[in-house]
């Protein structure tokens, strides 16, 4: 049976729930907004299955990809709708034109961010883009399964632990049939903060449109957009770049991250997924406005894969692709105002009002820190 001693050790994969056969686990979210297992101990039989897909209880070796390289999708605009370069959507619009399902996470009507599955190319836009706030599985698992019990083939893609939780669960005989996509992750956010930055952006208006990558400013210098219905009724956007959005700050800073992320279970392509995503940092020169993707090969499937789409492909160094990107290997720590800032969020209320202010305040790092942060740049001190 799960028990949780320590909130860092368990990543909110959900994989547990999936595989209980007497179904006694529920998710609960705590009061920082992230979902943890309940078990009914009362119907718990004991069997241990749940244990046994966890990818904390269960971490897979770290492996060196087989290759990395750098994909740009040839389409300007299927670039400009990525985060990266684009190569996700090149992966899943052969999936579906096969007959498969993607799964990927997607904002839900009121902007939460939950994972669902896609079966046509017109629906593939929703899981285009990333979304900074751990998305919710729901019955993604288990649809996906049932897909691949049904005999079709499925791309799966989330961040790392959830990638790792649902091979997990993959019987071997449907492997051949899974195409595991997962991104280089640095944590994932609050899905309570950012509901309550949203509300406060709209004005408690409703969500349209979301996009926490937006490249009007180029692919390096993204904003955050989103379109809403104001409460009067009136259709409006607001628009903030990157450095002016708290938003984007508290999470790189990692001011509300989930405790997981600190020590992350999946990290060094562990999760075995066949391709890993992310963005080719260290390239904002040759490609300026739409990006580049840099995607790592994880297998001979992944290899295949990345053959079969028509793309331009050109080999990276591992070595550059980390050097601008520590996230690839690394976990990064909470940030030391963390329990600050969730002790004082806890009186923000639905409509989000202050949750700026309160991130600009916390964010910044204590003086001492800051001070000796200077000394060790200045003088090279470890
Ligand atoms: C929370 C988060 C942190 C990230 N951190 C880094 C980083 O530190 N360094 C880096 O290089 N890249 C990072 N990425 C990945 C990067 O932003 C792109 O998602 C990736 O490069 C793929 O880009 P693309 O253009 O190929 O496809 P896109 O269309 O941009 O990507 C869509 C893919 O992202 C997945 N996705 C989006 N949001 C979520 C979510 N909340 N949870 C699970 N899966 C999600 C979708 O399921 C889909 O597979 C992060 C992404 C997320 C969501
Ligand atoms: S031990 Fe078995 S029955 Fe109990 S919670 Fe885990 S999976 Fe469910
Ligand atoms: S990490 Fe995943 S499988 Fe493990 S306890 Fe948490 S939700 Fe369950
Ligand atoms: S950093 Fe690790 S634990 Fe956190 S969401 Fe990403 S893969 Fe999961």
């Amino acid at each position: 049976m799960i028990i949780i001693d320590k909130k860092s050790e368990c990543s909110g994969c959900e994989a547990c729930a999936s595989v209980c056969p007497v179904r006694c686990i529920t998710f609960e979210a705590d009061g920082e907004g992230f979902l943890y297992p309940l078990v009914d101990e009362s119907r718990c039989i004991g069997c241990g299955a749940c244990n046994d897909v966890c990818p904390v209880e269960n971490p897979r070796h770290p492996i060196a990809p087989r290759a990395t390289f750098g994909v740009v999708n040839p389409n300007r605009a299927v670039r400009r709708l990525s985060s990266s370069g684009g190569f996700f959507y090149l992966l899943a619009v052969g999936i579906v034109e096969r007959g498969g399902v993607v799964f990927g996470a997607a904002f839900d009507e009121q902007g939460a961010v939950v994972h669902r599955g896609v079966e046509s190319i017109d629906e593939l836009d929703a899981l285009r883009g990333s979304k900074y706030s751990q998305s919710h599985i729901g019955s993604a698992y288990a649809e996906a399964l049932q897909a691949l019990a049904d005999g079709r083939e499925v791309l799966f893609s989330g961040t790392p632990c959830q990638v790792s939780g649902f091979l997990h669960l993959v019987p071997q005989e449907y492997r051949d049939r899974v195409l595991a996509v997962d991104i280089v992750c640095h944590g994932v956010p609050s899905p309570a903060v950012w509901r309550a930055r949203l509300s406060e952006i709209t004005g408690g208006g409703k969500p349209l449109k979301i996009n926490f990558r937006d490249k009007r400013g180029g692919w390096a210098k993204y904003g955050l957009a989103v379109e809403y219905r104001r409460t009067d009724g009136v259709a409006t956007e607001s628009y903030t770049p990157k450095d002016k959005e708290p938003f984007y700050r508290g999470f790189v800073e990692d001011l509300y991250c989930r405790p997981s992320c600190a020590e992350c279970p999946s990290k060094g392509f562990s999760s075995g997924a066949d391709l890993t995503l992310g963005d080719l940092w260290g390239y904002e020169e040759r490609y300026p406005e739409d990006g580049v993707g840099v995607v790592f090969v994880g297998s001979e499937r992944g290899a295949k894969a990345l053959e079969s789409v028509e793309a331009e492909k050109f080999r990276v160094e591992y070595s550059e692709a980390v050097a601008h990107n520590p996230s690839i290997e690394k976990s990064n720590p909470a940030h030391p105002n963390r329990e600050k800032f969730f002790s004082a969020f806890l009186s923000i209320g639905d409509e989000g009002k202050g949750c700026a202010a309160l991130i600009d305040k916390n964010v910044q790092k204590p003086f001492t820190e800051l001070v000796i942060g200077f000394v060790k740049r200045k003088f090279g001190k470890k």
